[in-house]
């Protein structure tokens, strides 16, 4: 197999099409077979629910190729799960786990001449995701629905790569209580984009989003979770009382891997004011596009914290953290959870 001419250590986290998706339809009450296919197109109706009323959710999770030419995954079925769990939510058919997670092996599979080479840094971005595709006019869900993935290959999530990174406290919130804020779906990302996009302007990698209903507590950034270590040296995982916090896959994994390496664990919910206070030694961005991405500072009216052990790059807790946990992803050393999904 002859990988693309492409310039693997520069790449942009930008969206380029390869030879397949994947393309599943939902008619008449059932899922039909789905395939790969090579249009990279979807024509819908004017008035499909996407458009209408918003019913879209997705995924995201990243292949790569380890040191001895494998292709991997990392935890698909979680994916599959949270998917399913996000569907629920937005009245939406459910796509099947296992017909998810072999939907990913198969498109992986059909690009793997766009699969970044081992040590480039990039790797192959794939993007599940679902919308209504049949026709609403009365508010209510539609009876048509396509699940598709594209993938694309990426280089690192922020600009700068390791570099530690500023968040600020917008006057914005990103999730309602007992809204979205615990499933992907596009609409928590429309609504946050205006501040995204204010944070970035003023300099910003990202905003930290408070609970919007008491403006209390820490939860989330716009497309990653938050973590933090203690002046303890413990792992700090804030937890929302009004159950607007993303799953992560990548916090979730880094609590399990804490555990092994016998880290302590501290998850609860965590007020900004002991964050203001300057409790915390490191903070840290996880997701599957940056696993952890060092935290420098947060900067708001009146507030000026430096996280002293993550200001100039990843800190020690975070730093052990991580290379355990890529170390498992990339095969480097053996994987005791059983995480790493072989494609080729
Ligand atoms: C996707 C996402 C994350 C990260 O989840 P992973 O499963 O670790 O990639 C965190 N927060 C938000 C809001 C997200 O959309």
């Amino acid at each position: 197999m002859q990988k693309k001419d492409l310039d693997w250590g520069n790449l942009s986290f930008t969206y380029q099409p390869t030879d397949y998706s994947y393309a599943c339809n939902y008619r008449n009450g059932a899922w039909e077979e789905g395939g790969l296919t090579a249009d990279h197109n979807i024509t819908l109706s004017e008035d499909a629910g996407i458009y209408q009323y918003c019913q879209e959710i997705f995924e995201g999770m990243k292949a790569y190729t380890t040191e001895d030419g494998s292709i991997v995954v990392f935890r698909p079925d979680l994916n599959a799960q949270r998917m399913a769990d996000s569907a629920r939510r937005m009245v939406m058919p459910p796509f099947p786990e296992d017909k998810f997670v072999d939907a990913v092996k198969q498109v992986v599979a059909a690009n793997e001449a766009w699969v970044p080479p081992f040590g480039s840094g990039a790797t192959l971005y794939i993007r599940p995701f679902m919308i209504a595709t049949g026709n609403v006019l009365g508010l209510g869900a539609a009876s048509e629905y396509q699940f598709r993935i594209f993938v694309t290959p990426v280089g690192p999530y922020f600009k700068g790569g390791e570099k530690a990174v500023k968040l600020t406290v917008p006057a914005y919130d990103r999730a309602a209580p007992m809204g979205t804020g615990n499933i992907k779906a596009g609409l928590n990302y429309g609504m946050s984009l205006y501040p995204t996009l204010q944070a970035h302007d003023n300099g910003y990698a990202e905003n930290l989003y408070l609970d919007s209903k008491s403006r209390t507590y820490v939860e989330e950034t716009g497309g990653t979770n938050v973590l933090f270590v203690d002046r303890q040296g413990r792992l700090v995982v804030p937890q929302s009382a009004t159950d607007s916090i993303l799953p992560s896959i990548t916090r979730r994994s880094l609590v399990e891997v804490a555990n092994y390496l016998g880290i302590e664990v501290d998850e609860r919910p965590v007020r900004f004011d002991e964050v203001v206070a300057g409790d915390f030694a490191e903070c840290g961005c996880v997701g599957t596009a940056a696993v952890i991405s060092p935290v420098a500072k947060v900067e708001a009216e009146g507030v000026d914290v430096t996280f002293p052990d993550s200001a100039n790059g990843i800190g020690p807790v975070f730093g052990r953290l991580r290379d355990t946990l890529v170390g498992i992803q990339t095969c480097k050393i053996d994987d005791p959870f059983g995480w790493v999904v072989k494609i080729v």
